[in-house]
């Protein structure tokens, strides 16, 4: 066992059963154990890659559909520039490299990261030393606010409730015979679950992010506010039913509860969930990430790097296009949505 799985197992002995959320949320970011906490997971050597790790097209198409989405609306000044999670800070970069030639951009923005793993933030100060770091959404400035959020919400804790009658257990991190597994608790009704009776039976599992109602309703209220846009992209669907909990290590799925701290743990998105809390901003048609990346002319980008291109990286530049935008690939698993003023149109590439 892992030493962040020793001193879950002491604890859970100790106060008994753990959500699925509390096991997560020490998983990722336990100070000392947790998986982003302590290390850089990104990239072919480690666990798992992402769309900007993959190809600076996706940096620059999101970047350049969110600086078109300033134009359109009147080019406010200043602008808060804002990523949830930025990983390595690849993303950001490729945006700001790509937006150089927009008028007036660059003056206008500043660049504020929301991370909580100490070893990102210094990556991120790698790439980009003049971005301001947060803990949290809400002490982002209160300006126009134009905010990439890749793979950011598929971090956060779930928990994970059965349906039993007209009530849930919920899935619960327990200790049997020194070891971690899976209990159920006793069946109650959860306020929180009410209007998934409609949708549900018996046995059927339902997942719920509680901190993802928070952050989605304060950015929204910015950017009704203020002005701007956010872009949220990511793997999983309009609602969410089943078990989608997944780990990953060395770019292989392993056992969520095996090695507590050294895995990446994920869960699908309900974008479902984000549409109700972007009130009162509006939220954009759900739009597979294969289809955005088109609308914003990936094809003519990826002719255009190609021709510089001769060998071993034009293979695997030509891999890289078909790898985020096809079907079989990240094309459609990965959704994109925005949330926009009730005043404005959606940025390029999503539809109202
Ligand atoms: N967007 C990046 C990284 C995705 S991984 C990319 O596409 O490559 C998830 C990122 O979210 C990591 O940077 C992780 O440290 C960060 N993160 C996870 N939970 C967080 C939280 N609650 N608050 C802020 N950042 C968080």
């Amino acid at each position: 066992m892992t030493a962040l799985g020793d001193l879950l197992i002491a604890r859970i002995a100790r106060t008994g059963p753990i959500s699925l959320a509390d096991y997560m949320a020490d998983c990722l970011m336990h100070p000392r154990h947790g998986y982003y906490a302590t290390r850089d997971p990104f990239g072919a050597a480690g666990d798992f890659t992402t769309a900007p790790e993959i190809s600076q097209m996706f940096g620059e198409l999101v970047g350049l559909s969110l600086a078109q989405a300033w134009v359109d609306q009147g080019r406010p000044a200043p602008i808060t520039l804002a990523e949830l999670g930025p990983g390595r800070g690849t993303l950001m970069a490729d945006a700001l490299r790509a937006t150089q030639g927009v008028p007036g951009f660059h003056d206008a923005l500043s660049v504020h990261l929301v991370e909580t793993s100490p070893a990102l933030r210094a990556a991120q100060a790698e790439r980009i030393p003049q971005a301001t770091w947060h803990d949290s959404v809400t002490t982002l400035p209160d300006t126009p606010l134009l905010l990439i959020a890749n793979e950011f919400f598929d971090a956060l804790p779930i928990r994970q409730f059965v349906r039993d009658g007209d009530g849930w257990r919920e899935k619960m991190v327990s200790v049997s015979d020194g070891a971690l597994g899976f209990g159920l608790s006793d069946a109650a009704p959860v306020a929180l679950l009410e209007d998934r009776l409609a949708d549900t039976q018996d046995g059927n599992l339902v997942e719920v992010c509680p901190q993802l109602p928070f952050v989605t309703a304060t950015i929204s209220t910015k950017i009704q506010q203020f002005g701007g846009c956010a872009l949220i992209i990511d793997y999983g669907d309009w609602h969410s039913l089943g078990d989608t909990l997944q780990a990953l290590k060395a770019q292989k799925y392993a056992d969520p509860l095996a090695t507590p701290g050294e895995a990446d743990l994920t869960a699908h998105v309900d974008f479902a969930a984000i549409a109700a809390n972007a009130n009162p901003a509006k939220f954009s048609r759900l739009t597979t990430q294969g289809v955005f990346l088109e609308r914003l002319g990936i094809t003519q980008r990826a002719q255009a790097l190609a021709r510089k291109l001769t060998g071993d990286a034009r293979t695997s530049h030509i891999a890289a296009h078909r790898r985020l935008t096809h079907p079989a690939e990240m094309g459609e698993l990965f959704k994109v949505i925005s949330i926009y003023p009730s005043t404005a149109t959606p940025p390029p590439g999503l539809e109202p």
